[in-house]
């Protein structure tokens, strides 16, 4: 075939494919006029399925248009780069949201033997995805288990197999780096920057592994007035992965970073880095937030001494057990960190037999002491408890990952929480449509 003839050829092609869509258009509606007995399901049925089929013919004849074209200018080899010459048109296969179509674009091939389609090249596609379909397969299985994704898909008219979702969001997640996604953002008079990290668990084919959560975030710090103050967080960015310290660390720092949190003189601005007792913890956070405020979660540290309470108490003596965590918990509540200590070990002298256990949590309780002065923080107006990685916990991780029967390898639950935190980061639109003006 050569080309002059081809293209008229194709024109006509065309001019019949669109005479045929304006016919059935016309004889939808003629059939759907005649007929008495339709009721408004019946016609909404029709039209949308009628519709849907028109949709998909009528996108593969405007992209048939277009990719059918050849290349105005000379074609390099992506491969080699020697010149290319057009060899012949194949069908491309694509997944669009107007279902599945498959225009017909030029192959170019070099002397060397190194095929490709130029057309296709332009179109940056995802495999056999168009970019709409590939962010709308990575929306959907941020949110649903691969297979209830697969099925809402379908219900939108994209049949992709729940194994099929699997492989493309893993993927396309290697590119994806959702720290460069977020935008920088300054603090404003009194605020402060808050970091914070906490691990969960999630089921693997080996068993348990910890998945590390951190957020960063900012305050609306609220007047202090006698009692508590109420602080509000502002735009909390999320970072999370099954991955060791090291490597955890270095994300929650370029996100940080990322976020504005050095743009200004390091030691000019408060960082308040609020954790539990884990030592990851801590060591992530002298190496990169060492001028932070540290700060030991309230609740957690008042668990450890309901973990106290119930080594030596028994399960009957509730008033016991109440009394003496009331009584020791106004010590912490102060930030008198030794009352807290010299109330652990009194117990131990009643109690020999757990008297190692009671030395234990007695030096947990010393060993964190500067990073327990509540009575000191709650004056400054710092939050104490770490309300917001838990709940960052339960909804980046907990709501996806943990369900029953889910067993994660490393690259597949790593690649979900890329694409969650994208999504809880309010990021989304300036990854897949960062040319658009809401993004
Ligand atoms: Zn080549």
């Amino acid at each position: 075939m050569s080309s002059p003839s081809l293209s008229v050829h194709e024109s006509n092609d065309c001019e019949d494919d669109f005479r045929k869509i304006v016919e059935e258009v016309n004889d939808l509606y003629g059939d759907i006029n005649v007929d008495e007995s339709l009721s408004l399901d019946d016609v909404e049925v029709r039209v949308f399925e009628a519709f849907r089929s028109l949709e998909q013919k009528f996108l593969e004849m405007c992209v048939s248009k277009k990719a059918g074209k050849k290349e105005s200018e000379p074609v390099e080899c992506p491969e080699c780069p020697a010149p290319c010459r057009p060899l012949r048109k194949r069908a491309k296969h694509l997944t669009t949201l107007c279902g599945k179509i498959s225009p017909r674009r030029w192959v170019y091939c070099c002397e060397h033997g190194h095929r490709h389609a130029p057309w296709e090249v332009k179109q940056k596609l995802s495999d056999q995805y168009t970019h709409r379909v590939a962010e709308a397969m990575c929306r959907l299985s941020a949110r649903l288990d691969y297979r209830e994704a697969s099925e809402e898909l379908s219900h939108q008219g994209i049949e992709v197999s729940h194994t099929r979702l699997h492989q493309s969001v893993c993927k396309w997640s290697e590119d994806l780096d959702v720290r460069e996604q977020v935008e920088a953002q300054e603090l404003k008079e009194n605020q402060r920057w808050y970091v914070s990290c906490d691990g969960c668990h999630t089921n693997s084919p080996d068993g348990w592994k910890e998945v590390k959560v951190g957020c960063i975030y900012r305050d609306y710090p609220q007047p202090v007035s006698g009692g508590t103050p109420s602080v509000r967080t502002e735009s909390i960015r999320y970072v999370a992965g099954r991955q060791n310290a090291a490597a955890f660390g270095k994300k929650l720092y370029a996100l940080a970073l990322k976020s504005g949190i050095y743009q200004k003189d390091i030691n000019t601005q408060v960082i308040v880095f609020i954790g539990d007792g884990a030592a990851w913890i801590w060591n992530l956070c002298k190496e990169y937030f060492p001028n932070a405020v540290q700060i030991v979660d309230y609740p957690h540290a008042v668990s450890h001494l309901s973990d106290v309470a119930k080594l030596v108490f028994e399960e009957t003596e509730t008033e016991l057990f109440e009394a003496w965590i009331k009584e020791t918990e106004c010590f912490l509540h102060d930030g008198n960190i030794a009352e807290v200590a010299s109330s652990i070990r009194a117990l131990a002298t009643q109690h020999p037999e757990v008297s190692e256990s009671l030395e234990r949590e007695a030096r947990y309780f010393e060993k964190h002491a500067n990073r327990m002065q509540s009575k000191a923080f709650r004056e400054k107006g710092y939050m104490i408890g770490s309300g917001v990685i838990e709940s960052a916990c339960k909804h980046v991780v907990g709501e996806r990952c943990p369900q029953a029967a889910m067993r994660w390898k490393k690259p597949g639950i790593n690649a979900v929480l890329k694409w969650r935190c994208l999504s809880k980061n309010k990021a989304w639109d300036r990854y897949w449509y960062p040319n658009t003006k809401a993004a």
